[in-house]
């Protein structure tokens, strides 16, 4: 049924246009191609009512996505809450902050369970037999955990020092995972020599056009939850830069639909001091990035060449937004903070967009009234190294109430000797 509204795809820098194939660079301009959608029909099928009365997934904006028949996999993919963040809010400074957290996305906690959603059932279309990706760690989660329900052969690639999480994470599902030395550039530019070679469906190569698609939906539901209207800010973490895109897309294409009545949204995009290319690029208000070579305990964001880094600069600048980067003691901070006011628990990358939004609120780009959305696109528990030196360890006694009660006491009197430093400082 959506297929009706699919025009092909089209190159970003030319506008030529190609049909609905595996492909994503232009032939003439190397350009990156892109779905085009035929948004006046996808305005007279779709309202707020109708998209409002279909189940809670990412399916709910199906006419916005590039399937030709129904999803394959990722039924259950999407619609994660936006949680209201009243006590983070008043400890940043903000009266209207709010987290769309995607660290409870279906099925591998992360946001990249959308894009995955759309390559795979889309490779399954093209009449593919093998999915593979190059990955910071989601993506082989989220690839090797779906290919398994779309009943495809699967290939992993990944750097091999990455966290415990992502590795076992990936490896569960009994899948082909091949560990490569060096970092994310490196594994990607050996992934795109394999996809021509062997014809696989690579996720965020050959596959990339879909795959990134899957990524509107995040920005759609949070405009939808916040009562169809787009924030006035939106903080993004960037690897490759596409998420970012997307969601400025997804603003858009709501907005061209008639679904909301502004596009307004400033985006920023956050990244870690060790592998900053596209803040880099910003600050300095250079048009091109500079590739670098990471250095940061936020893998999942460690990329130094970004596919998308060039679009995701004239996005950020375009909206009015601005880009910023913070070190790895400053994202370990952001994590806890979040924790300690949310009770939310989010890996490096949503460490890096806390603390971003931190420095964001001191350089008072945030008036404190504004809607501001923090995004949070992947789980704690998935790099545990990050913060285990940084969080206390558990008080251990033996199992006695007497032992207990002498725990209490000495419970007492640590935050005695907190308080006076807490209320000076
Ligand atoms: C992949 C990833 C991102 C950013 O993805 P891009 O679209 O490549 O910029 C952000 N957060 C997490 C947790 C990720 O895994
Ligand atoms: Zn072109």
């Amino acid at each position: 049924m959506p297929a009706k509204f699919i025009l092909g795809l089209k190159c970003r820098e030319c506008g030529r246009r190609y049909d609905l194939k595996p492909v994503h660079i232009c032939e003439y301009d190397f350009g990156p191609l892109e779905v085009d959608y035929d948004y006046e029909a996808i305005a007279k099928a779709v309202s707020r009512e109708i998209i409002e009365s279909r189940p809670k997934n990412m399916w709910r904006y199906a006419e916005f996505l590039p399937l030709a028949g129904d999803p394959i996999v990722g039924r259950n993919t999407g619609f994660t809450p936006l949680v209201r963040a009243e006590r983070l809010g008043k400890e940043l400074g903000l009266k209207n902050l709010w987290i769309k957290n995607d660290a409870v996305n279906y099925p591998t906690l992360s946001f990249k369970d959308r894009v995955v959603s759309v390559a795979l059932s889309k490779a399954k279309e093209f009449g593919f037999d093998t999915v593979a990706c190059a990955t910071t760690g989601n993506l082989g989660n989220s690839v090797a955990a779906q290919s398994i329900r779309a009943g495809l052969e699967c290939f992993i690639f990944m750097p091999a020092n990455l966290e415990q999480g992502k590795i076992i994470g990936t490896s569960v599902y009994g899948v082909h995972v091949v560990g490569i030395g060096g970092n994310y550039d490196g594994v990607n530019r050996l992934c795109s020599e394999i996809g021509n070679k062997f014809g696989w469906a690579f996720a965020n190569i050959n596959m990339r056009p879909y795959y990134s698609e899957g990524s509107k939906t995040y920005g759609m539901e949070l405009c939808e939850q916040l009562g169809w209207k787009a924030p006035d800010h939106v903080i993004v973490p960037m690897a490759g830069g596409s998420l970012i895109c997307k969601i400025k897309k997804a603003v858009d294409e709501l907005h061209k639909c008639g679904l909301i009545d502004s596009n307004h949204t400033k985006i920023y995009g956050a990244q870690a001091a060790g592998c900053a290319p596209i803040s880099t690029a910003v600050k300095k208000g250079w048009e091109l990035f500079k590739p670098v070579k990471p250095d940061t305990i936020a893998r999942s964001i460690a990329i130094g060449n970004p596919a998308d880094g060039f679009y995701a600069i004239k996005n950020i600048t375009g909206s009015g937004g601005w880009s910023e980067d913070v070190t790895d003691e400053e994202l370990v901070e952001g994590i806890k903070l979040l924790a300690r006011t949310e009770g939310i628990f989010t890996e490096t990358a949503g460490g890096v967009t806390v603390a971003v939004t931190k420095k964001l609120v001191e350089q008072g780009r945030l008036p404190a009234g504004d809607t501001v959305v923090i995004s949070v696109t992947g789980n704690g528990l998935k790099t545990i190294e990050a913060v285990m030196p940084a969080v206390p360890k558990p008080d251990v006694i033996e199992a006695k109430l007497s032992d207990f009660e002498a725990l209490v006491e000495k419970i007492k009197d640590r935050s005695k000797a907190a308080a006076p430093a807490a209320a000076g400082g």
